[in-house]
């Protein structure tokens, strides 16, 4: 890329500490092994990661779509009377990821999946009738992680919910699975509302069971990891895998998430046109949940008073009290804002363009794009949303808005730990403003806290209740 050069001097590790294969072709990607804009993260993938991907690489060629494997698996799952699945052991399972809502919300419960199937060694294939390919590369050398068009249930995926036949939560409910019948698919319904049935999911003794089972659909708009870690089974594994616990959604995403061409040019151009100038990168995402949505003087407040509490933004002087500013190059701090909503930008430019700092510092302020309304499932605005999200990961520190997907994908992308601004209650700014984030790994929205995990989130250190929703839980 352009910017490789700037760097050229020292060359950047681009696997990324042995996170990434080198098995790829450069050109049809340029986003994989392009770390030009990024800072080194700090943290390293272990060494048990590496090799466990490694392994995962090569049961996915071995597995994935167009192999004899892959033919047999699919013809399995063509027979109607079903109460008889062999398993021989040595069969490949499968786990398919149906996109949900949201961008932020398919990015985390694709994560999930990911490390789901890399626990009990699935394999994963992702629904492409959407937008997932103009969105993102291949993650998997030498195959694919598509699912094929003609996969044998592709008609009925769409009318999975909890009340059809196959989902596990209505299975249980029915007595109709347990560990003797074992059907060829289950429906997984991870979400929000989901019932506490499908929750059982997340239950040692269910997962034994549903371990059987040659493929399982997911549909889920959450980021369902820590109750994974919450698996007695799971928890072993995944101490190995992630001795630095908050860093399984960094190292997933890093490994699993590579923009394509189209998408990656826009964050490049971003980038060069208004940030890779700038002594310092703030984000600032400003996502309204309120109905209506919009701007809102009471937002616009706990913006600035957040980013000037916590010193991320300079206070404004009169511009007859301005000290002579002795420095020939005073800071530039570039903040970038991502919003529905254009007005929170504007605001801010205003601001600083009619008066002065306190610290001398220039602040330029700059928001890609203003879409005002949520077109999910439109290609160029999820492109756009991508690249907004790839852009935020860019920067040094970040202010995300409570419960938002959006901003917990931006912040595990890029390692950080943000400032959250609290949900504002009866059209007030909340005092505080604004709360620092304990870990980088995004909340679980809604976590199952009664059922078969009650004690032991109790007696987990590494696991809490999120800083910006109170049901949630978090790895820390
Ligand atoms: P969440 O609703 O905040 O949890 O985040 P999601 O990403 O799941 O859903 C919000 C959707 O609204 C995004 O996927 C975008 O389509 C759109 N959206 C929300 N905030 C922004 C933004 O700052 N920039 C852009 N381009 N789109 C946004």
């Amino acid at each position: 890329t352009i910017y490789g050069s700037k760097y050229s001097v020292k060359p950047r590790d681009k696997l990324l500490g042995g996170l990434l294969t080198a098995d790829f072709d450069e050109g049809s990607c340029l986003s994989r092994y392009d770390q030009s804009m990024r800072k080194p993260s700090p943290y390293k993938p272990s060494g048990y990661l590496i090799s466990k991907l490694r392994s995962y690489e090569m049961l996915h060629k071995r597995c994935g779509p167009g192999t004899d494997a892959y033919k047999r698996a699919t013809e399995q799952l063509g027979h109607s009377d079903e109460n008889h699945v062999r398993s021989s052991g040595d069969e490949c399972r499968y786990v398919v990821w149906m996109p949900m809502f949201g961008l932020g919300n398919r990015i985390l419960s694709l994560t999930s999946v990911f490390l789901y199937a890399l626990l009990t060694e699935r394999v994963m294939l992702v629904d492409q009738r959407n937008d997932i390919t103009d969105l993102f590369c291949e993650p998997f050398p030498g195959t694919s992680w598509l699912l094929p068009l003609d996969f044998p249930l592709t008609d009925q995926l769409d009318s999975y919910n909890r009340k059809h036949s196959h989902c596990y939560g209505t299975m249980l409910k029915n007595h109709a699975i347990n560990s003797t019948t074992i059907p060829s698919h289950l429906y997984l319904d991870i979400f929000h509302d989901s019932r506490d049935q499908d929750k059982m999911f997340f239950c040692e003794g269910d997962q034994a069971i549903i371990g059987k089972v040659p493929w399982l659909v997911a549909k889920s708009n959450l980021y369902f990891v820590p109750s994974l870690w919450m698996i007695p089974s799971f928890q072993t594994q995944l101490l190995k895998l992630f001795p630095q616990k908050d860093t399984a959604f960094h190292h997933l995403s890093r490994y699993l998430f590579h923009p394509t061409n189209q998408v990656w040019d826009m964050v490049t151009r971003s980038y060069n046109a208004y940030l890779s100038r700038a002594d310092e990168i703030l984000g600032i995402q400003v996502r309204v949940f309120s109905r209506p949505a919009g701007y809102f003087q009471h937002v616009m407040d706990q913006i600035l008073s957040c980013t000037q509490r916590e010193t991320l933004l300079p206070e404004l002087v009169s511009p007859e009290s301005q000290v002579t500013n002795t420095s020939r190059s005073p800071k530039l701090k570039a903040v970038l804002v991502t919003s529905l909503h254009p007005e929170y930008s504007d605001t801010l430019k205003n601001m600083f363009w009619e008066r002065p700092t306190s610290t001398g510092e220039i602040i330029e302020v700059y928001q890609p794009s203003g879409e005002r309304i949520q077109q999910t499932e439109s290609k160029l605005h999820d492109q756009k949303a991508l690249a907004e999200i790839y852009l935020l990961s860019l920067t040094d520190k970040l202010v995300t808005s409570t419960r938002s997907t959006f901003g917990y994908v931006a912040q595990g992308i890029g390692g950080l730990k943000p400032w959250i601004l609290y949900e504002p209650r009866n059209n007030k700014a909340p005092d505080p403003p604004c709360v620092k984030a304990m870990s980088m790994e995004p909340c679980f929205l809604r976590a199952p806290l009664h059922g078969c995990q009650a004690k032991t989130i109790k007696i987990t250190p590494f696991v809490k209740y999120c800083e910006d929703w109170f049901s949630g839980l978090k790895i820390v």
